[in-house]
């Protein structure tokens, strides 16, 4: 039977057995794959503890095209993102993070590059003082990945880059217009400047330099409402984010 032996971040566990547990992975290999972990819910079992969900692990699993659940063989522990794990805020955000990955990104090719981009991701939410800064870049960078990256740096009305006024953010097109260059009757969010700014700036950082943000000041608004709208409005679907319904603003 064919092997894979890849690193991968354990996005969700179900209980399958009295024993077993159904595990899915984001590998760096193949994407999504779901593994069942035989003998996972034994006291003991090497699976414990390495199989909880956020966890970066290397794994060998057994690949047969038959199944729609494939086997996993031996892991270890890469890293449990303690400064992660430790605080309850953090934690939730990454939980966050992975349900996005798990309602938009399905099983077939490997995605190097945005294996490497979710891990740097958790290594900044570990270090990172607004936490959110995290969440809504990766939302935003999952919007480009998956085809509809926003523009937002000039008016496509007029062209102009320094917008005035209200601002309209057109979900469907994910352009921006001032509201006098506004075509009317288009399914969108009002922003001021300050906050278009705000998203245009961080959309812009590179991903390794999040963490050069922490001082930045963040106009008001509700950011991560928005970019779910823009990113549920864009795939049909119905992102929720559950994992935030404890955290206050
Ligand atoms: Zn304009």
């Amino acid at each position: 039977m064919p092997q894979l032996k890849t690193k991968a971040l354990v996005m969700r566990t179900v209980d399958w057995s009295d024993t077993s547990k159904i595990v899915s992975l984001f590998t760096r290999e193949k994407g999504r794959v779901d593994v069942i972990a035989k003998g996972a819910r034994r006291k003991n079992n090497p699976y414990q503890g390495v199989t909880e969900t956020l966890n970066e692990i290397d794994a060998v699993i057994y690949l047969s095209e038959k199944r729609d659940l494939q086997t996993l063989g031996s892991v270890s522990l890469e890293s449990s993102w303690r400064e992660i794990r430790t605080d309850l805020k953090k934690t939730s955000i990454a939980m966050a993070i992975l349900e996005i990955m798990q309602h938009f990104f399905h099983e077939g090719q490997g995605d190097q590059i945005f294996y490497d981009f979710l891990v740097t991701m958790m290594e900044q939410l570990g270090e990172i003082n607004c936490e959110y800064i995290i969440l809504w870049y990766f939302m935003l960078k999952t919007a480009s990945r998956l085809g509809f990256k926003p523009e937002m740096d000039k008016c496509n009305g007029c062209g102009k880059a320094e917008l005035s006024g209200n601002i309209e953010f057109d979900l469907a097109s994910g352009v921006v217009y001032e509201s006098g260059c506004s075509p009317g009757k288009i399914s969108s969010e009002h922003l001021t400047r300050e906050q278009l700014q705000f998203l245009s700036r961080l959309q812009k950082v590179p991903h390794r330099k999040l963490k050069l943000l922490s001082d930045i000041s963040i106009p008001d608004y509700p950011y991560t409402k928005l970019l779910q709208n823009y990113l549920n409005y864009h795939t049909d679907s119905t992102l929720k984010l559950k994992s935030l319904r404890f955290l206050a603003g």
